[in-house]
């Protein structure tokens, strides 16, 4: 990169960023703010780090934490026979017959107060009912009973977590515990809806007057719009620097906030991923560990030699693997995708009004902002941009550093320039002003 004029577009595409067609059209100031958000990912991106490649690193950090996180999804709850929302057959590929915009809508909130019906002659499909905690739950439950677990923070809704005993833990995306009536706030314990559920009917408010439309009870799982619990906020604020080992189980990281847990952590504390495939739209976990996270989950406690409650763990077998690469194993049912690029709707961030300011959020700043925190529905824009999410050592990363520099230490000049080019100087030497 050498020093000069440049406009937005080039300097977007140094950090291998693809724009969608639908931005052609802009201008290069309008192009400036999507430029400081990508800017900012690239500052906040974490390495995984060198020496932590194997399982067997993998029982040395569970021996020597003390402060886990396990962030969970539905992938730990598939094998108890609930269905999960994002696989070929979840949740979301079954909502056909509902006549809706998109599958997502079944959970949006705006959707819910117009129709509420819709909701209500799906729900019993997820009310959690005569389900069984699974060796995955169990794992965690022991990793709390051993003084290691600093919070399971899990995504599900299915209250398997208190089932297994789990008290150190938060459900980020509420559950069926408590209903709420979305008109007064009045809250009910879940049983008192249970039959409406099941019956299929929309249960009304019980303080409200009876002739209002929207006096209705909704169970408090978090719908898109909805801002998480603030248990979340509160929790994760203290933990992220507590915590010495995170374990991501079951889950596709693909719903905001709670996928952005990974990148708020401290970057040196190691990163593993148990998950049945890998993640191409997220920096590289430290050791992959994929497959049906109940065997892997078995596999950790034979080489742990931890015992499991009414799990049954063959301590002479080992489980088999091949590996993808050094830090990537493979064992039955793993899906491994070696494709670099994904596809990430960052630049929705921009035009759900987000501010490119939130987005330069790290594990550094101290400002809790979670409470304008809403649970984000990754696919309401329509807009996808490309980043190539290359997993080696990028050559052009010192170039990228120095844009960045660049541009911080001119951040006033940039929108100001009377052809909205940004100028990169020479920063090693004195005369850096910025002449317009
Ligand atoms: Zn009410």
């Amino acid at each position: 990169m050498k020093y000069g004029y440049y406009s937005a577009r080039s300097l977007i595409s140094l950090f291998d960023v693809e724009l969608p067609p639908q931005l052609d059209t802009y201008k290069n100031f309008e192009l400036i703010p999507l430029l400081k958000i990508i800017m900012a990912r690239f500052n906040r991106r974490r390495q995984k780090l060198k020496n932590i490649n194997t399982i067997d690193d993998v029982i040395n950090l569970i021996k020597n934490s003390n402060n886990i996180i396990v962030l969970t999804g539905a992938g730990v709850s598939v094998s108890c026979g609930i269905p999960d929302f994002r696989s070929e057959n979840g949740v979301y590929s079954r909502l056909d017959e509902f006549d809706l915009d998109e599958p997502q809508q079944m959970f949006d909130l705006e959707y819910f107060k117009i129709c509420p019906q819709t909701f209500y002659s799906f729900a019993h499909e997820l009310y959690p009912s005569n389900y069984e905690p699974s060796p995955s739950h169990k794992f965690i439950k022991l990793l709390e009973d051993k003084g290691k677990l600093l919070r399971n923070y899990t995504q599900n809704i299915d209250t398997l977590e208190q089932k297994a005993g789990i008290t150190r833990m938060v459900q980020c995306h509420g559950s069926f515990a408590t209903a709420s009536c979305i008109r007064c706030g009045y809250k009910v314990p879940g049983n008192y809806i249970e039959e409406s559920i099941f019956k299929k009917e929309v249960p009304s408010c019980p303080v409200c007057p009876k002739d209002l439309d929207d006096a209705i009870l909704k169970p408090n799982i978090i719908f898109f719009g909805e801002k998480l619990p603030d248990e979340f906020g509160k929790y994760f604020q203290k933990d992220r620097e507590k915590c010495d080992l995170l374990i991501v189980m079951g889950s596709s990281l693909k719903v905001s906030p709670v996928a952005d847990i990974i990148g708020k952590i401290p970057h040196h504390i190691p990163q593993i991923l148990i998950n049945l495939e890998s993640l191409t739209h997220v920096p590289p976990f430290d050791v992959q560990l994929l497959g049906y996270s109940d065997n892997i989950i078995k596999e950790l406690c034979r080489k742990l030699d931890w015992e499991l409650e009414d799990v049954n763990i063959n301590k002479n077998e080992e489980l088999k693997y091949t590996l993808a690469k050094p830090s990537v194993y493979l064992f039955e049912g793993a899906k491994y995708n070696e494709k670099k690029t994904s596809k990430v709707s960052l630049i929705s961030a921009l035009f759900a009004g987000i501010d490119s300011d939130s987005d330069s959020d790290d594990f550094r700043t101290d400002n809790n902002n979670n409470e304008n925190v809403t649970h984000h529905n990754p696919n309401t824009n329509p807009i996808i941009i490309e980043i190539n999410n290359t997993d080696e050592d990028d050559d052009n990363d010192d170039d990228k550093e120095k844009v960045i520099r660049n541009i911080d230490q001119h951040k006033e000049n940039i929108n100001h320039d009377s052809k909205n080019n940004i100028i990169l100087n020479d920063n090693s030497s004195n005369s850096s002003d910025v002449n317009n």
